[in-house]
């Protein structure tokens, strides 16, 4: 499909509106279509991009409605251990919007921005029983001991370098 025509159909002209019509939605967003103006999305759609059906119908000379469902999958970091971390997305988003007056088209990208926003989840975790990341030495501990005390003889080695350990070893 050729970016105008999807740019085509997020974007309806004002005047397929009129008339009672409910304007059928059917698309794929992608993370690329999304201007997230305020910068307060979290997460990114998937590379195969979110589906979005529904309709438009126009409520009066002001007003659209749009009725919209979103389906795919996301991506957002862990919660604790900050791993990119799938999640199904599976939403609905019945709002009206006002009609720039000097606008031709309805863009449909905010609507499908703020029912995002709306239904981000609260906290996504890789796996219930994540174990985080070590507050001490950072390493994601579903993967990797803590090494917070590996030099674990003398106090006076705490915060030597390893290379000057190393070091330390062949003098
Ligand atoms: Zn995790
Ligand atoms: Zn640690």
């Amino acid at each position: 499909m050729s970016l105008a025509h999807l740019e085509f159909i997020m974007k309806i002209e004002i005047s397929e509106l009129h008339g009672g019509v409910q304007y059928p939605l059917d698309f794929q967003v992608y993370s690329k279509d999304l201007v997230d103006e305020n910068q307060e999305l979290n997460g990114q759609i998937s590379d195969e991009g979110l589906h979005v059906t529904g309709h438009l119908s126009l409520l009066n000379r002001h007003e659209v409605m749009a009725d919209l469902q979103i389906t795919g999958t996301m991506i957002f970091e862990c919660a604790r251990c900050l791993q990119p971390t799938p999640y199904q997305c599976n939403y609905t988003y019945r709002e009206s919007s006002e009609i720039n007056p000097s606008a031709k088209d309805f863009d449909v990208i905010p609507c499908v921005e703020e029912c995002l926003y709306i239904n981000e989840p609260f906290r996504v975790l890789c796996k219930p029983d994540c174990k985080g990341l070590c507050p001490g030495c950072g390493v994601n501990l579903n993967f990797e001991e803590c090494r917070c005390n590996d030099s674990d003889h003398s106090d006076d080695d705490n915060g030597i370098d390893p290379r000057m350990e190393a070091l330390k070893k062949l003098l």
